[in-house]
């Protein structure tokens, strides 16, 4: 390219290739060995200092010292409250960290884990990350709404290991009573829209534009949201469309569910706390609030569930509804910005999604995200009373495999206890604070910046940049650069519809390594004569001209 931006492009350094690390019938020689790491090592130095785009923590050097650990295998499979014979684990620290985010999320610890109260907290630390614990939780919503036997419901007669499902038999009146629908917003992360997939639960638009057409009970006329059969697709409409903050918009969720509850449907909402694009915070409490005498209206709370029509005594208690909270990133640092406005140290903070709220079943956050760790991780807690049935009790673990993955890195654990070691409370409640400021900061300059390119008439950016930011996010997003400051940078490009047109956007996200200084370096470069030109990128699309739209 003939154009470079000056100073946006890193050392000029050759790319790392395939070839530098294929494996042959011959061993690498120590020398090779070492100089080909060198160089992956210095690939990951030079990204990491200016990474700016994507929601995970790189302030990582306090687990350097963790790097003695790499000589042991480090093994949790089975349950975390459940030791097994397996004696290379790390068990403790897990307990020790679920303990942590229990309290964190307000939930109830078991006094006797192996005899605990249908409302104290289960979970485990994830091997993958939210995508893990999103899949295990709608895993466990999917058998809870679907009538399928769980841990705490004791059935006569049955084999310690069976493979088919102890199941509810279908009320003769409503033929629905045991096929759940899922609601989630169109701001929602794709592990979920995966885990819909690989578990078969079908969502409210499939099930609505296929069974009800014409029928949704929300007016969608004139926001350009695309639908099949007049049901949204992709999700619940979020508020303001895409303009919005990303928040669920609780006046089209409540119709809609009510939709599927007056037809006998049990109903599984997803709400996300940090979403994947704009970082929103759907209202979890408000929400619940608004949907509460839904529930109860359909007879979704607390229905009897019977697994033997001729037996009256083989029958579960359980609700007709499931809320997960996806809080893969503000799960993990929204709890303190709460503590940090009630100390005064931030003026307000995203609203409450944890187990204060009852109708909440589980929750997940990432360890590699907003913590931060040096491999992917997360946690997911639950309520103990709704816990799946494992398919199987394997005696060689002699610990009930009650998680999703068998082998369990037991590296996870210690990584993310080793974070939370590191700071209290007061360091987690100034860092929380510290990073909504640095975004703040970060959405003003680009804000100023936006005005000062249309003053100019800036090519491409004529009509400014389209800077958003919602309400104590971590993310800003803004008119996509050209592709030396996105690489520089490593910032996410997502194309997004607006009025039925498409326009190219990277988002910023402040976490706790994002300094004022990398913004300011950012902006010095957003700023450069021809830095949203992007002529010469095959597949660019020009923004409309002020007064085109
Ligand atoms: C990142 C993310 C996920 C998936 O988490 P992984 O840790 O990448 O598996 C799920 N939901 C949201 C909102 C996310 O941002």
């Amino acid at each position: 390219m003939t154009d470079t931006i000056p100073g946006a492009t890193g050392a000029p350094l050759p790319p790392l290739s395939d070839a530098d690390f294929r494996l042959g019938a011959e061993p690498f020689t120590h020398e090779r060995r070492a100089e080909v790491l060198d160089r992956l090592e210095e690939h990951l130095e030079r990204h990491r200092v200016r990474m700016l785009g994507y929601q995970v923590n790189l302030s990582l050097d306090g687990h350097a010292s963790l790097g003695r650990f790499l000589r042991h295998h480090i093994n949790n499979a089975g349950d975390p409250f459940v030791d097994s014979r397996f004696s290379l684990h790390s068990r403790w620290l897990e307990r020790a960290v679920l303990e942590h985010y229990a309290r964190l999320w307000h939930a109830r610890l078991p006094e006797d884990p192996a005899r605990p109260r249908n409302d104290d907290a289960w979970g485990y630390v994830l091997s993958m990350g939210s995508t893990e614990g999103n899949l295990y939780a709608l895993w466990n919503a999917r058998d809870y709404l679907d009538g399928n036997a769980l841990v705490r419901d004791e059935i006569s007669g049955e084999a310690s290991c069976r493979t088919t499902y102890v199941r509810a038999q279908h009320p003769d009146d409503n033929p629905n009573a045991y096929s759940p629908v899922a609601f989630f917003s169109q701001e929602t992360h794709y592990s979920h829209i995966k885990a819909m997939r690989v578990l078969d639960i079908p969502t409210f638009y499939d099930l609505g534009g296929s069974l009800y057409p014409g029928q949704c009970p929300i007016d969608l006329s004139g926001t350009g949201t695309r639908t099949y059969n007049g049901w949204p697709l992709g999700g619940v409409p979020t508020t303001g469309g895409d303009e919005g903050p990303g928040t669920v918009d609780i006046d089209a969720l409540v119709p809609l569910v009510e939709f599927f509850a007056a037809k006998g449907h049990p109903v599984l909402v997803n709400f996300n706390v940090g979403s994947v694009f704009k970082g929103a915070y759907d209202d979890v409490e408000t929400a619940c609030a608004r949907l509460r005498p839904v529930f109860e209206r359909y007879g979704l709370v607390d229905r009897t569930v019977r697994f033997d029509p001729d037996d009256p005594e083989r029958t579960s208690v359980r609700n007709g509804y499931w809320v997960h909270v996806d809080g893969a990133l503000g799960g993990a640092y929204a709890p303190y910005l709460e503590k940090a406005r009630d100390s005064g140290l931030v003026k307000s903070a995203p609203p409450v999604f944890d187990f204060r709220i009852p109708e909440v079943s589980s929750i997940v956050t990432s360890g590699h995200k907003y913590p931060g760790a040096p491999v992917p991780t997360g946690i997911y807690l639950s309520r103990a009373g709704s816990k799946l049935r494992p398919p199987s009790d394997p005696a060689v673990v002699s610990s009930p495999d009650s998680t999703f993955a068998g082998s369990r890195s037991g590296f996870a654990s210690l990584a993310m206890w080793n974070h939370l070691a590191r700071l209290g409370e007061e360091e987690q409640l100034r860092q929380a604070a510290e990073s909504l400021h640095v975004a703040e900061y970060a959405a003003a300059r680009l804000r100023e910046l936006s005005a000062t390119l249309r003053e100019r008439e800036e090519p491409w950016a004529e009509d400014g940049i389209e800077v958003g930011h919602g309400d104590h996010a971590l993310s800003i997003w803004f008119q996509q650069p050209r592709t030396e400051i996105t690489a520089k940078y490593t910032l996410a490009c997502v194309p997004l519809s607006r009025d039925g047109q498409r326009h190219d956007y990277s988002h910023v996200y402040v976490m706790p390594h994002v300094t004022r200084d990398l913004i300011d370096e950012l902006l010095t470069d957003l700023a450069r004569p021809g830095a949203f030109d992007r002529t010469a990128e095959e597949g660019a699309v020009r923004p409309p001209l002020p007064g085109q739209d």
